[in-house]
């Protein structure tokens, strides 16, 4: 049985990240990384389904252990993806979503370089700024915060391999070019060892 693949979602506040994955776990071949942070649950967090909500204590020696696959400190809290469920999930043969910042992205496609990074975003900055504003979630001083950190996110986009644009109302489009970069590598010569072979044998 083929591994299955490593995919790697980042992108900016107001990018639909959310949704576009909820279209991508609705076909069942994926399941979604949980996790772990130091943060606060929000109202809309579930503790062992958004995230697995632990202590810095508890989140440094699991470091330490090299229970970590990546993690990174964003904003002053932790936040790292667990390395056995995320092996487990690959081994069963499903594709694993990482929604996962800049920093641990590229940490993951060290260790694992046929991993697939995918930056999504919003059609444009101007867009981005009115769906935060529109959301209307948070304050004007957050905002900024957020809209500031995605220059400096993007200055890393060159690390990825592709970018898929998220425009209003076209969540699902957005999802089914994710899934046509999934089928493109799954169609790819690296993911199909010994065709030859194979194509003979029977
Ligand atoms: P939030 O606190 O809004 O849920 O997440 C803040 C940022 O941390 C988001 O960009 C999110 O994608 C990122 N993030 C969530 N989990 C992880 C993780 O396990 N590792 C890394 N590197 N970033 C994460």
């Amino acid at each position: 049985m083929k591994k299955g693949l490593m995919l790697i979602i980042s992108g900016p506040a107001g990018s639909g990240k959310g949704t576009v994955n909820k279209h991508l776990l609705a076909t069942g071949d994926f399941v979604y990384s949980v996790s772990a942070t130091t943060r606060a649950p929000r109202p809309e967090d579930t503790n062992g389904v958004t995230y697995h909500f632990i202590s810095r204590e508890d989140f440094l020696s699991r470091i330490e252990s090299g229970g970590m696959l990546e993690y990174t400190e964003y904003c002053g809290n932790f936040y790292g993806t667990p390395r056995k469920e995320a092996e487990e999930v690959l081994a069963s043969g499903k594709n694993l979503i990482l929604e996962i910042e800049v920093d641990g992205a590229q940490q993951v496609k060290k260790k694992y370089p046929e991993a697939i990074l995918i930056m999504l975003l919003p059609p444009s900055f101007k867009v981005q700024e009115r769906r935060l504003r529109d959301r209307g979630t948070e304050t004007e001083e957050k905002i900024l915060e957020r809209l500031a950190r995605t220059r400096e996110e993007l200055k890393t986009v060159d690390a990825y391999d592709y970018v898929v644009y998220n425009y209003d109302g076209r969540d699902k489009e957005a999802a089914q070019q994710i899934l046509a970069i999934v089928s493109a590598k799954n169609s790819s010569i690296e993911r199909n060892p010994s065709v030859m072979e194979k194509y003979f044998a029977d």
